[in-house]
């Protein structure tokens, strides 16, 4: 398929990123900047609470683009009391929590009860809370995340985002019932798996994203003006336009922040 390199006008202020890690790249401000100029709905998220500071200051008077508290489960260790101590103490700054959750992948599966217990805590503080919104990695561990979101987050008291989900169609029907939306990447839409996947989402739960600079485009990574393309990869399979599928993934956003008395 041709898909058009940069961001066509056509896109211009209706874009979204929900989950993209802009401060892992070197132009970080640049892409800030670009983000602020084309209008494009970014969430950066974060891997660790000791860089909440620096996105937090970069971001809290942009127009689009948000930063996000996280604690990527890739990255907990034995014992991250030390990290939780630390997200505890940002946890009021932020509306939104990511990257948090739960993978289950060979590499990781020696850290799972930390992941969990990290995970829990987090839920709990959110529902505490009861206005956050959450961009979850659940890897591998889909029935796992899904059971401690149903046990600790009532709908009512957050709002999930489950990004690059790859959980079974059975896992993702329960995941609709439990009201979680789904951000959606190119690299989902290549796989025939993630193909069945969205045709299963309900138009109204889908949100989009690029997972920059973990996912590429064109041989280079990933960055925010390049979710058009998932846009348009997304629109071919569910046939629909381009145009009308950012309009509605922008309702989608514009619903969500809603709901938890956020700006998107
Ligand atoms: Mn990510």
């Amino acid at each position: 398929m041709m898909l058009k390199q940069g961001l066509s006008n056509m896109n211009k202020n209706r874009l979204i990123d929900f989950h993209c890690h802009l401060d892992l790249f070197e132009n970080y401000q640049d892409l800030i900047t670009e983000c602020e100029t084309k209008g494009i709905r970014t969430l950066s998220v974060t891997t660790t609470p000791r860089a909440w500071k620096r996105n937090y200051e970069l971001t809290k008077n942009t127009k689009y683009v948000r930063a996000a508290l996280g604690l990527h489960p890739q990255l907990i260790q034995t014992d991250s009391s030390e990290e939780l101590r630390l997200w505890d103490q940002y946890f009021h700054e932020a509306k939104y929590i990511g990257e948090v959750g739960i993978d289950a992948g060979p590499n990781f599966s020696q850290t799972l009860a930390e992941q969990q217990k990290v995970f829990k805590h987090i839920l709990k503080s959110c529902a505490q809370a009861g206005d956050k919104i959450l961009s979850v990695h659940s890897v591998r561990s889909a029935s796992l995340v899904l059971d401690h979101i149903e046990d600790l987050l009532p709908q009512n008291r957050g709002s999930i985002v489950l990004h690059w989900f790859t959980g079974t169609l059975s896992e993702a029907k329960r995941a609709i019932k439990l009201g979680c939306y789904f951000s959606i990447n190119t690299a989902m839409l290549r796989t025939k798996k993630g193909q069945q996947l969205v045709r299963l989402i309900p138009i109204e739960r889908v949100l989009t994203e690029t997972d920059g600079p973990f996912i590429e485009w064109n041989n280079r990574p990933s960055t925010p003006a390049d979710v058009e393309n998932a846009i348009a990869l997304l629109a071919k399979i569910v046939n629909q336009t381009s145009e009308s599928l950012s309009d509605a993934i922008l309702l989608n956003l514009k619903a969500l922040t809603k709901k938890s008395n956020t700006s998107p």
